[in-house]
């Protein structure tokens, strides 16, 4: 049986354009999985665990407190859990997320947590917020009458349809009872509430369940408002390929876990100064936010690879979640770029066959020089790095997170240059070099 959580996915690229006075003062971006919220990076990469953080800073101290306490709790217990920890397998912690406005007054945050020590773990946490009467609400707040009768009997009927075999089970039975933390777990979007239901609870896998306010309106306490407006991307890109010599040295340098709004900007100016190309391998989860950094990398001649949607290491996922992650992020920077990504670099570089088979057409790409710009955050160092170990036909891991790798990366581009190297993209480099 396959039934994912993560199917709420954009099928194209919208603006929403919400109407109404604002209460309070939030941030609001053009994704449709993230409609509000900065987006907040961390990455980090040790001898026996990895982790990759990634949450959403609204502005509302309440609600970003209340996202950092879970973030961090969350990672505390995955320390204190891998301390002993010394399996060949690194052990890892993911958080990802989607936010959701209703209209100015509620938006809905839904984290996503993946542990994988000895075995893996997922679950999703949802939190929402009445921004007018600044509180956190649970079903009770927003409802009415025997909303919870009618819930269990919507929940049966929805899944029976869906998966009818699966629905026999006793757990089945037991979890969509009319229990109040059965549907605990919920998001308001636009015209629609979303349960989530966790893995090993109606089914093995994780389930959701989708009920437009209009269908529920004698339950509900809030009028069926929609207020979106939705306006596709149709720009047609012309990809600007520069010409490479095949008879002079070349590296690429790539810049993986962005893009972030404010060092891609930086290094994509550094490249177009010095007439350079690099390759970007995007995270599809930042992408989204930002359209307009992805089709200006294409637009100044440079390679957009896909470095999955959530930053989970593949070798933990199944087969299905391998292709899930993989393709997501294929289909986000196809419906901004209209290319489809001819590389893959896994998350830390951790792929076995099943991952090479999932790339499907794209070529899963490494490095050989790492300039562990994640961990010295000081240009210099990095600038050194790089300027000391390169050579020919090197792939060169960075990453655009940091304003020191930005600025690196503004000092290293002419150098390298200078020392003959032309600046090339991945594929170029695999092209031109027959590798
Ligand atoms: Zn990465």
């Amino acid at each position: 049986m396959k039934m994912k959580l993560k199917k709420i996915v954009c099928p194209f690229l919208c603006l929403m354009l919400l109407c109404g006075c604002s209460h309070v003062s939030f941030k609001k971006k053009n994704n449709p999985n993230q409609e509000v919220g900065e987006s907040i990076q961390e990455m980090g990469f040790r001898d026996h665990s990895v982790y990759s953080i990634l949450y959403p800073k609204t502005g509302i101290d309440e609600l970003d407190n209340m996202i950092k306490t879970i973030v961090n709790d969350g990672h505390k217990a995955f320390d204190e859990k891998t301390q002993a920890y010394k399996e060949k397998r690194k052990a890892e912690y993911n958080v990802s997320y989607e936010s959701y406005l209703k209209d100015e007054r509620y938006l809905s945050i839904r984290l996503d947590i993946y542990e994988s020590i000895y075995d893996n773990h997922e679950e999703v946490k949802t939190l929402v917020y009445d921004s007018k009467e600044s509180r956190f609400l649970s079903l009770k707040d927003i409802c009415h009458g025997d909303y919870l009768h009618a819930l269990s009997k919507q929940a049966q009927a929805y899944f029976k349809e869906r998966f009818p075999k699966e629905c026999d089970q006793k757990n089945f039975q037991l979890y969509t009872s009319p229990a109040e933390e059965n549907f605990a777990s919920f998001v308001l979007k636009k015209d629609r509430i979303v349960f989530y239901f966790a893995p090993k609870r109606l089914f093995d896998n994780a389930a959701s369940m989708e009920i437009m306010y209009s269908d529920f309106k004698d339950y509900l306490d809030f009028s069926p408002e929609t207020t979106s407006a939705y306006v596709p991307y149709d720009q047609v890109l012309n990809e600007n390929v520069k010409p490479v010599d095949p008879n002079k040295p070349m590296v690429a340098l790539t810049f993986d876990d962005g893009p972030s709004p404010k060092y891609t900007a930086r290094i994509l100016d550094a490249l177009k100064e010095n007439n350079a190309s690099a390759t970007f391998f995007v995270l599809g989860s930042n992408a989204q936010n930002a359209p307009d950094l992805l089709q200006r990398m294409v637009l100044e001649g440079n390679e957009i690879g896909n470095h999955t949607y959530s930053h989970k290491q593949l070798t933990t996922l199944s087969k299905e979640g391998i292709e899930e992650e993989i393709k997501e992020t294929k289909e986000c920077i196809y419906t901004i770029t209209h290319t489809y990504p001819q590389v893959l670099r896994p998350p830390y570089g951790s792929k076995n066959d099943t991952v090479v088979k999932c790339a499907d057409d794209a070529r899963v790409v490494t490095w050989s020089l790492d300039t562990r710009d994640w961990k010295d955050r000081d240009a210099k160092i990095v600038v050194e790095r790089i300027l000391k170990d390169v050579k020919d036909g090197d792939i060169i891991l960075m990453h655009d997170l940091y304003a020191s790798s930005a600025q690196a990366a503004a000092i290293a581009i002419p150098k390298l240059q200078e020392m003959g190297f032309q600046l090339v993209t991945v594929s170029q480099l695999y092209e031109t070099k027959g590798m």
